[in-house]
């Protein structure tokens, strides 16, 4: 033994390993870079990892003679602040998640893959004192470069690439010309502006409410706060969010907006780069460059406002000021494999760690944020009315049974959507389903056509090819039947392709379209779609859920939801809940200018309480008949939930691999922590590999980490889980 014991270093390695790994420094490393946070080049296994440095310690557990030595420290200074470090480590407890899984979450993939770390800003430009006296408007005829000047003009400091490649798309070749007219220089450096720096455009004028909730977020800056931002569709939400904002960013702190789905909400990115035009966007279908851009500029505090998805809720930022959680309620801030974190709860969690206040805001909100209102941990912000001079639209349920029916829409339906159109109003058809036909059936032997893969059935597309919805696999329609032979396929039930092609026959002059996730695969599809929407060139729009986000359509009058029934009997507990949002948010879409709107529900069920409910009582008051229930049977948000989940090619191992986990838990579970099942998962099969689930459920959330937090680190040594494909899933979005 020497005598001065060694730097050993703790390093989060991406494995499915619950623990992180010492190691030896490097040869001649230097001191002084070994900081929490740096990247580090290790030997794991037969081959080489990048992982990121948790900690140092004097101290291992694993024998020094077998202690191996990291190969390289890849950055100087550390990536991951110490803050956003300490949020993974919470983070992996929490959901009992490999910590290197969790850290390797937090990088950008280029850097992930080990590439160059930290870059030096490459350079920036700012107005000469010639630029300064141009007269933009006599530069009619170079219309870019007159963007660009004021661009310049209205800055303080020096903008570089990542703030001018947000603000401005196409700006080098106009900075040539500016550059050659001596209007603009080149320096080689540029400090990072405070975000209070950055030019910041003024709002519209706030109404009473919306002046209220701005001001209660405003002086909770500085201090952790949560509220709950709960206002009506249309009631200017957005316009809440983008003035507390406006104020974190006057004092120099940043905001961050997370939201479902970027390319779902092109409007309300229009919105907030208006209002703040550095401001960056962030998700993970943008090229890894673009990312790694944002994320420079986010962790530089070099841009004021960040807008992304789910993973944007692990970016470093300088100066944290304010978080916001657009569409609190939407079930895709839970990632839904891997690392199944909640982005809303982490955003809360960041929130309390950087002493900010954080705004979930909803038309629809979650029963476990209104339950937390309820327990006075969240501030409850109201915005009751819509915002201008819309009205909330009516809501009405379409008795269809015994109903004459065309194509789906029942002759009641028809004549509203004549009556609307007549009055040059435009009318959207909400369907939950893409596709031409969901069952494709032989009328000889009742034999349906299944994904082989999936315990699912085929949906039939426009195209006449068959897709498996839940697994993505696809075929040509058979010519006969694969059970009996005969030429008897044949197609029922109705997607929104059936329905569009119906409706071209019924409304032959009138323009339709039609928003699903085929209809805008291409990209800039769907900005041409709601641009043709906002000009009325589709008095008729039919489309998915995705014309439930958040779109403002100033035309619409009326709503026609087809079929309200689907939702109604849903297997998992929050399928009620779901369907009430789904509902409210398309209801929402209708009558948002000065023509009050419609809503129109069919449904073979107009007696279902729960329908009833919603449409005479409205939203608030059927979550508190749905948190009444839940209470009743002890479910979330009265209950802590977690599912151990595990899949396998065959359909006996994840079963075994369950049963042994249950032999694990139970000692730990004691009497406070229930164990339900293992049971095959309600849909069996899917990609071709069996699931099945155990549920863990317990009265109060600390027991129930508790109980996991023992017993966990023993399935990682189960012989079974060589055989299946396993994880924890805290606080399950859905238990499907
Ligand atoms: P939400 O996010 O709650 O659905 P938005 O912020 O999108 O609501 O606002 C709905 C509509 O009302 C938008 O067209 C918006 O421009 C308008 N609006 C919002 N606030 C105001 C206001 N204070 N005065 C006038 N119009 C407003
Ligand atoms: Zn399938």
């Amino acid at each position: 033994m020497k005598s001065s014991a060694p730097l050993i270093l703790q390093v989060a390695v991406p494995a499915p390993l619950p623990r992180h790994f010492d190691y030896l420094p490097p040869e001649h490393a230097d001191p002084a870079t070994i900081a929490p946070g740096i990247r580090v080049r290790v030997p794991f296994g037969k081959r080489d990892a990048v992982g990121v440095l948790l900690a140092t310690s004097a101290h291992s557990d694993i024998p020094a003679a077998k202690l191996r030595r990291a190969s390289a420290l890849l950055d100087e200074t550390p990536l991951i602040p110490a803050d956003l470090l300490a949020l993974a480590r919470w983070a992996a407890e929490y959901y009992h998640h490999p910590i290197g899984e969790v850290v390797s979450a937090l990088l950008p993939p280029t850097m992930r893959a080990g590439k160059s770390g930290v870059a030096g800003p490459t350079g920036a430009w700012r107005l000469t004192a010639a630029g300064s006296a141009i007269d933009t408007q006599l530069l009619k005829r170079a219309p870019k470069q007159a963007a660009l000047l004021r661009l310049l003009a209205q800055h303080a400091g020096d903008l570089d690439a990542a703030a001018l490649d947000a603000a401005l798309a196409h700006w080098p070749a106009p900075m040539r010309a500016l550059l050659r007219r001596g209007w603009a220089e080149k320096v080689r450096y540029a400090p990072p502006p405070t975000p209070a720096a950055l030019p910041v455009a003024a709002g519209l004028s706030l109404n009473a409410a919306q002046t209220a909730a701005v001001q209660k977020i405003q002086a909770a800056l500085g201090s952790f706060q949560t509220f709950l931002l709960d206002g009506v569709t249309g009631s200017g939400k957005t316009e809440v969010y983008l003035g507390a904002m406006a104020e974190s960013v006057r004092r120099g702190g940043q905001a961050l907006l997370l939201v479902p789905e970027i390319g779902l909400t092109p409007q309300l990115l229009q919105r907030v780069r208006r209002r703040f035009p550095a401001a960056v966007v962030f998700h993970s279908a943008l090229p890894a460059g673009e990312r790694l851009a944002a994320w420079h500029a986010a962790r530089s505090g070099r841009t004021p406002v960040v807008i992304g998805t789910r993973s944007a809720v692990f970016l470093p930022l300088k100066h944290p000021g304010l978080i916001i959680v657009d569409e609190e309620h939407d079930a895709s801030f839970k990632q839904q494999d891997g690392f199944r974190y909640s982005a809303r709860d982490l955003a809360v969690v960041r929130a309390a760690r950087h002493h900010l206040p954080v705004v979930l805001g909803s038309a629809t909100p979650s029963l476990e944020s209104l339950h937390n209102c309820a327990q006075l941990r969240y501030a409850h912000l109201s915005l009751p009315e819509r915002a201008g001079a819309a009205q909330h639209p009516a809501l009405h349920l379409l008795d269809i049974r015994n109903r004459p029916m065309e194509n789906g829409l029942s002759d009641l339906l028809l004549d509203a959507m004549r009556r609307h159109l007549q009055a040059e109003g435009q009318v959207l058809l909400f369907l939950n389903r893409r596709g031409f036909a969901p069952t494709v059936m032989c009328h000889v032997c009742g034999a349906t056509l299944q994904c082989g893969r999936c315990d699912a059935r085929l949906t039939l597309h426009a195209n006449r090819r068959l897709q498996c919805h839940h697994c993505g696999a696809q075929r040509p329609l058979p010519e006969r039947c694969e059970e009996c032979g005969a030429g008897a396929l044949r197609q029922y039930g109705y997607g929104t392709e059936r329905l569009e092609r119906a409706l071209v026959r019924l409304f032959p002059d009138i323009g339709i379209a039609r928003v699903d996730r085929d209809s805008i695969r291409r990209k800039g599809k769907l900005e041409a779609l709601l641009e043709g929407m906002q000009h009325g060139e589709y008095p008729i729009l039919v489309g998915t859920q995705m014309l439930a986000k958040g779109h403002d359509f100033p035309r619409v009058t009326l709503v026609g939801i087809v079929d309200a029934d689907q939702g109604l009997f849903g297997v998992d507990f929050r399928a009620s809940e779901r369907m009430a949002q789904l509902i409210m948010q398309v209801a929402g879409r209708a009558g948002r200018a000065e023509r009050r709107g419609e809503v129109l529900i069919q449904t073979h069920h107009p007696d279902h309480p729960l329908l009833t409910h919603l449409v005479r009582e409205g939203y608030a008051s059927f979550a508190q008949a749905l948190l009444t229930e839940r209470r009743a049977a002890g479910l979330p948000p009265y209950a802590a939930m977690a599912l151990l989940r595990a899949e396998a090619v065959t359909r006996a191992a994840p079963m075994a691999f369950l049963d042994a986990a249950r032999r694990k838990l139970a000692p730990a579970c004691g009497r406070q922590v229930q164990l339900l099942g293992p049971a095959p998962a309600p849909m069996e099969r899917r990609a071709g590999r069996y699931r099945a689930h155990l549920l863990l459920i317990a009265a109060q959330r600390a027991l129930l980490q508790q109980a996991l937090a023992t017993a966990l680190p023993a399935l990682y040594e189960l012989k079974l889980v060589r055989r299946v494909r396993w994880s924890v899933d805290v606080d399950p979005a859905e238990t499907l």
